[in-house]
């Protein structure tokens, strides 16, 4: 997949833009503030109908502007595509457009322009909580395979519901009449999803290692592996195996669950463990370390999506650059092959770039090289 012209009128600081793409990386440059998040956002948006910074649609227009309009050539599925987005301020709703044909809703965008976006908070995701490599893994395997979005979203329903049975069974005894029939959809659900999430960070495992590997000179050892319900003896093997073995956990938890009056286990509490060179990353490794180790997951995630699709999404990386040493700038700038690769910074590299061409921004439009 490849971007190769985006226009764009009254999106954010753009009054009018209209650029050509390298096929390669696109370094694009520029002071604090001039507009180089807001280019990556729009690409962002046109590539799933919605911003990843805003939910409100009115932040996207130009101040003082009445509508913005985003328009991408793009070249995927083995042809030429056009990616339109009109956003208007007030009520109205915004028009997609594939083709020059007006969609009803985003449900047609999947596919088209397909991106992995890596900004400046995905840097801690290996020191952070939990919660966020799960919505790491979630993000990945539900662009990938939607029965698991569907899965996982019937997981968090029958979760909210039967936290709320079990909040409130004493007030309300008849509740545990239900709660076995929520036991039961739960652990179907879980099973589906443990399957899933153990297939992908499978293949997702030997990946990130060997790109760790070649950012750091053959340097460090990024291990990954999966971390889910004790009980589940293989996670890999077949879901009706893991089912069983989340119900026989069900069993012997009943009682503790209901002195607890929450749910105690299950994949809400999953989590993707790392380590460097044989020690957990999120205690002992460095801040460049476990920055480098946080790219690597991305950029796996990335070339699982190859292996899948046969097609490379668009990688989008938000000033990165500015917190990697000089070899791993250089490995970003000149060794992610395959795809298209978006790269924001405010200040040129230390080294050149071979491939690839470099876009100056300034005050919401393009300009020659300030030299
Ligand atoms: P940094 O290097 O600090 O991350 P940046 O180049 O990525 O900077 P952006 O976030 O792309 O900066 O752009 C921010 C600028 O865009 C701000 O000055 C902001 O005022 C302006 N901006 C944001 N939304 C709008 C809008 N709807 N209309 C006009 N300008 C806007
Ligand atoms: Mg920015």
């Amino acid at each position: 997949m490849k971007l190769t012209r985006l226009r764009l009128f009254d999106f954010r600081n753009y009054e009018t833009l209209d650029l050509t793409l390298d096929p390669g990386v696109n370094l694009i440059l520029g002071e604090n503030a001039q507009g180089k998040t807001n280019l990556l956002e729009a690409v962002g948006y046109l590539s799933t109908g919605r911003s990843f910074r805003t939910q409100k649609t009115q932040e996207l227009i130009r101040f003082g502007a009445s509508f913005a309009d985003l328009n991408a050539d793009v070249f995927s599925q083995g042809r030429d595509q056009n990616i339109r987005a009109v956003l208007f301020s007030g009520r109205r709703p915004r028009q997609l457009y594939l083709g020059g044909v007006k969609q009803k809703s985003a449900a047609a965008l999947p596919g088209v322009l397909t991106t992995v976006l890596f900004c400046p908070e995905d840097l801690a995701l290996i020191k952070s909580g939990a919660a966020e490599r799960r919505a790491f893994l979630d993000h990945a395997i539900c662009q990938l395979r939607p029965r698991y979005g569907e899965a996982l979203a019937q997981y968090h329903k029958l979760l909210d519901h039967k936290t709320r049975i079990l909040r409130d069974w004493e007030k309300n005894p008849s509740l545990l009449e239900v709660l076995e029939d929520f036991n039961e959809a739960m652990a179907r659900a879980s099973a589906l999803l443990i399957h899933y999430r153990a297939h992908f960070v499978g293949k997702l495992a030997p990946r990130a290692a060997q790109i760790q590997r070649d950012f750091s000179g053959d340097r460090e050892e990024l291990t990954l592996s999966y971390q889910t319900v004790g009980t589940v003896r293989n996670p890999l093997g077949p879901t009706v195996s893991i089912y069983e073995d989340l119900r026989a956990h069900q069993d012997s938890h009943r009682r503790a669950e209901l002195e607890a009056r929450s749910c105690l286990s299950g994949p809400h509490k999953d989590d993707l463990a790392a380590w460097i060179d044989g020690q957990p990353a999120r205690q002992f490794a460095s801040q460049g370390q476990t920055r480098t180790a946080a790219l690597s997951l991305k950029l796996a995630e990335r070339e699982l999506f190859e292996d899948d699709t046969g097609q490379w999404p668009v990688l989008l990386l938000d000033d990165v650059l500015s917190e990697l040493d000089a070899r791993r700038q250089d490995f970003v700038l000149d060794r992610i092959t395959g795809g298209q690769v978006f790269i924001t910074s405010c200040e040129a590299p230390a080294g050149e770039i071979s491939r690839g061409k470099i876009l100056h921004i300034h005050q919401g439009a393009l300009v020659d090289s300030p030299n």
